[in-house]
């Protein structure tokens, strides 16, 4: 369970600030107040074999609702986190979350799957991040093998080293390893050559246009099998986008199309339907 942190350093606001300084500083005060508390949760999006539209597994996502009710993205406070310095105790909240959230679907009946845990750049710099991670799998019991880590291509061009060094750490505790939304970042592509991971995640938007121009994304997942990596399409939503992706070898998808990331009850259900 994350603690709140930094209580008592409440940013305040200056009459020169701008309204968009304002309105970060108020979010951001409210996301200090809200750590800690049942306003973040993490729901799960099923990754599934395209093939077969069989889940292989979960990817935990970060929530925020505010007492208002006001669902913010993370998109919009993650990165705010990151820079107030919040991120390695939400990360450390996800990372527990989602592990205790596996053991239970292991216990369930559902002892295959697998789960996907999205890492900031801030989190792979805490120096203790490693052996937090080790004892955290130590606490929630779950076999390293099926917890993989997301790591953006981006974070990889800001520090090469520490990403190159991390990704080896992570695989030598037994977890495996994937880059989020590759093609997005402006990291040269033998970067890529230098980080050692599992799986290789097409971003969203080249799934999107994948029925006008596929071009982009036969190169990625070519890239990635060339490179001994599983590819897994992101955002995939019609039945044509699954099929251009099965023909240009993609072996992994989500996507609405499968299904929308889920509490933990209609996970359950979403589960159970698909039970032979
Ligand atoms: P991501 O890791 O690339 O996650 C995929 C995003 O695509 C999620 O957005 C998911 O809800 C959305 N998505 C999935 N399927 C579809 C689809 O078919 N169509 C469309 N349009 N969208 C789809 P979400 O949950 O808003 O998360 C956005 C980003 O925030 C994530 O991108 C990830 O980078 C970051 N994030 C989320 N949770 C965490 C977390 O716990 N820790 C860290 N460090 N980052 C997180
Ligand atoms: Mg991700
Ligand atoms: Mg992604
Ligand atoms: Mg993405």
């Amino acid at each position: 369970r994350a603690k709140g942190l930094q209580r008592g350093t409440a940013c305040y606001f200056s009459a020169e600030m701008g309204q968009d300084a304002r309105t970060r500083m108020q979010l951001l005060n409210s996301l200090r107040a809200a750590t800690g508390s049942s306003q973040l949760f993490t729901v799960y999006q099923p990754k599934v074999c395209l093939q077969t539209g069989r889940a292989l597994g979960l990817e935990a996502l970060l929530r925020w609702r505010k007492p208002d009710g006001e669902l913010v993205p993370p998109d919009r406070f993650i990165p705010l986190a990151e820079q107030a310095g919040l991120m390695s105790v939400l990360g450390s909240f996800v990372l527990h979350t989602a592990c205790a959230q596996l053991r239970r679907l292991h216990e369930a009946g559902y002892p295959h799957l697998t789960m996907a845990i999205n890492v900031s750049q801030a989190q792979l710099r805490e120096p203790d991040f490693i052996p937090l991670l080790a004892d955290m799998l130590n606490e929630t019991r779950v076999a390293p093998a099926c917890v993989e880590l997301e790591v953006t291509e981006s974070m990889a061009a800001d520090d090469l080293n520490l990403m190159r060094q991390r990704l080896e750490e992570i695989r030598a505790l037994g977890l495996t390893a994937a880059i989020d939304d590759f093609g997005t970042g402006f990291s040269s592509l033998s970067v890529l050559r230098h980080l050692s991971a599992d799986r290789l995640k097409i971003d969203r938007a080249f799934v999107a246009e994948i029925e006008q121009d596929s071009r982009i994304a036969r190169m990625v997942v070519n890239l990635g099998h060339s490179l001994s990596m599983t590819v897994v399409a992101e955002g995939v939503e019609t039945p044509a986008q699954r099929e251009l992706l099965l023909q240009l070898g993609c072996e992994e998808g989500q996507g609405w199309l499968f299904a929308r990331p889920m509490t933990e009850p209609d996970l359950l259900n979403w589960l159970a339907a698909q039970r032979p």
